[in-house]
């Protein structure tokens, strides 16, 4: 589904992707790991088109999305849950998730969707009248990924979810998502700093340093990798 090819990003002097190549094969989990700065945000924002690289390609469905625009890129089926969950907080639960949908102009069927994604999501229900702001950080990171599906998106990209999150809720978010693989054949890039809690969903993972992949392989065979279990399990 999403084809990307020796990747390069610089923002300065700073070399922040230096020649990534990833493939995400519709209807999988795909996790890409890797410590602070190692280039996982960077990657997803040059997916969006926020970033400009200065080297590579980004296949699509087959095309080419290099140098579209962000609203572009949503409209082809490309939807971000950016780090750090930005949800409209002046807003209540309902209009985030409806805004969700501002490509879209089935307002019938919206309508129906964010039906669906209350059932969902019951504790966003709940809520629907709360401004987001108020929300708890696992309800907010909820509502994000509610907003993101309201797109109705081919391909989903979550940038941490657990990040701030207790683990039960990090593991709760995390089950969602592999829910809605296992369910709807929801194709997921999921970016994760616990690594652990992503191999445990992904079929298949990437390992990032630095601005290069170190390491790819499927989600079991890295969680026995001897390297990853030091480096990024914590198992000696
Ligand atoms: P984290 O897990 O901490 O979010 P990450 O893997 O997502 O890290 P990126 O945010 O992609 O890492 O950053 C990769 C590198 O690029 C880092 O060294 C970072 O300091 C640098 N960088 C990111 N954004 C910018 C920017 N706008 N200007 C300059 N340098 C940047």
């Amino acid at each position: 589904m999403l084809d990307i090819k020796n990747l390069h990003v610089s923002y300065g002097g700073i070399r922040a992707l230096q020649g990534i190549s990833l493939h995400v094969p519709e209807g999988k989990i795909i996790s890409l790991l890797g410590a602070n700065g190692a280039g996982k945000s960077t990657t997803l924002r040059t997916i969006m088109g926020i970033v400009k690289p200065t080297e590579g390609s980004i296949e699509f469905l087959g095309g080419n999305i290099l140098g579209m625009k962000s609203f572009q890129v949503v409209m082809k089926g490309i939807a971000l849950v950016p780090e750090g969950r930005r949800v409209f907080t002046n807003l209540t639960v309902t209009e985030n998730l409806a805004l969700g949908a501002y490509t879209r102009t089935d307002k019938v069927q919206i309508q129906q969707d964010i039906e669906e994604i209350y059932e969902l999501f019951p504790r966003l229900r709940e809520r629907e009248k709360q401004s987001a702001g108020t929300l708890s950080g696992g309800e907010q990171q909820m509502l994000a990924l509610g907003r993101a599906l309201m797109s109705k998106p081919k391909l989903l990209m979550i940038d941490e979810p657990s990040l701030g999150l207790a683990p039960v809720l990090s593991q709760g978010v995390l089950s969602r998502l592999k829910e809605l693989n296992q369910t709807r054949g929801q194709t997921i890039l999921l970016i994760e700093q616990n690594a652990r809690a992503a191999l445990s969903i992904a079929d298949y993972a990437y390992i990032l340093e630095t601005g290069r992949i170190t390491l790819e392989g499927p989600a079991a065979e890295l969680a026995t990798n001897d390297a990853v279990r030091k480096t990024y399990l914590g198992i000696h």
